[in-house]
């Protein structure tokens, strides 16, 4: 307040020290598919490319070690991480791609690797590589519904005991710039919202932007604060009770299996690549991919979600009566009004009128 003689209140976000330079090491060697990286690729707001150029103003440089993109191959890739585990690299982001597998469940073997061991010549366990970089990191993000909560990998039965990378790190875990892990979720993770939050903590870093916000499960608040439905393309057709049983159709497509009501996810809104797309939008049912329970709460895909018969047959005798109440108003908005045609009858008359 000008002119106040009250102190400063505390900052309630730290703004970290500024960066001039930052390494993104990119473990993909966790259960997955390499999806992520894929998906990242078709970033657009912002890309991945105008990243790494140096395109954005505000952002330190950004040198990334990905397996998938990177033009170095075999122990001339591996070699950052080394560097990176050995504390010769001062300032990297750890990005963790897949699920995190349990190694202590069995009495040999290893369930994912990534590198050989220099002295041991033994593969280095994916859980060996995040208990050496984990504690270095500068932050930490961990990219899909595999890193952030197990995903597919994780569900019920699987023997690896797999897990998302806050149940292997702890929750509470801080990375050297203070943060908690950034989960973003996604199967695979938005492109968008992956590139997104990496410029949001691109831009921490470079002093220019407050702590992320985090919901309680790590995901960046604005990102999946809403649900698919609050951004549906079709959310119009679900208010009026106008669903559908075929696939193919543009109504709601909820009797089909779609969770979109209760899921945290942006989809819907945003779209896929470029605006386009979106899973209910195109005509996909959502199956909760950005979910913690997903997807054993989720199954099965195809059938209608339990939760959801009753709010649909809820909106069902709702929607239905607003709808034909609407139809009776649209009938009437069709029609030009009375006054406007009285003064076309009277030009019509003038007209007809013989001179
Ligand atoms: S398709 Fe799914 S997300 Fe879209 S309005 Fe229907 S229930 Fe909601
Ligand atoms: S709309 Fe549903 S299925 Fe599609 S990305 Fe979002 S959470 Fe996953």
């Amino acid at each position: 307040m000008p002119g106040s003689t009250r102190p400063n209140p505390e900052p309630v976000r730290r703004i970290a020290q500024s960066l001039d330079e930052l390494e993104i090491l990119w473990l993909t060697a966790g259960l997955g598919c390499d999806g992520d990286t894929i998906a990242m690729t078709g970033a657009s707001l912002p890309s991945i490319e105008d990243i790494l150029l140096g395109a954005i103003p505000g952002i330190p440089k950004v040198t990334l070690h990905n397996p998938v993109l990177a033009s170095e191959v075999g122990d001339d890739f591996v070699r950052y991480f080394h560097l990176a585990a050995a504390g010769k690299i001062s300032n990297f982001m750890l990005v963790v791609e897949g699920s995190i597998p349990n190694e202590k469940n069995k009495s040999e073997g290893y369930w994912a690797a990534f590198g050989v061991d220099a002295i041991s010549g033994q593969p280095i366990s994916t859980c060996e590589w995040i208990d050496r970089l984990a504690p270095r990191a500068w932050a930490v993000i961990a990219a899909g519904t595999c890193a952030t909560y197990g995903g597919i990998h994780a569900i019920e039965g699987n023997p690896t005991g797999c897990m998302g990378l806050a149940d292997y790190l702890g929750w509470d875990y801080r990375s050297k710039a203070g943060l908690p892990i950034v989960n973003v979720p996604g199967c695979p993770v938005h492109p968008d919202n992956f590139t997104e939050t990496l410029l949001y903590i691109l831009r921490f870093a470079a002093g220019h932007a407050p702590e992320i916000p985090l919901d309680d499960r790590l995901r960046p608040s604005w990102l999946f604060g809403a649900t698919v439905h609050e951004g549906c393309d079709r959310g119009g057709y679900y208010e009026q009770g106008d669903f559908t049983d075929v696939y193919g159709s543009h109504k709601c497509i909820v009797k089909l299996g779609c969770w979109g009501p209760v899921v945290n996810c942006n989809v819907g809104k945003r779209g896929w690549m470029g605006g386009i797309g979106g899973c209910p939008n195109v005509g996909g049912i959502c199956i909760g991919c950005t979910m913690p329970g997903f997807p054993d709460k989720f199954m099965p895909f195809m059938d209608q979600p339990p939760g959801s018969l009753l709010s649909s047959n809820a909106v069902m005798t709702y929607g239905r009566t607003i709808h034909a109440l609407r139809r009776f108003t649209q009938g009437s908005l069709n029609k030009t009004p009375e006054w406007r045609r009285r003064q076309v009858e009277d030009h019509q008359a003038d007209v007809d009128e013989p001179q």
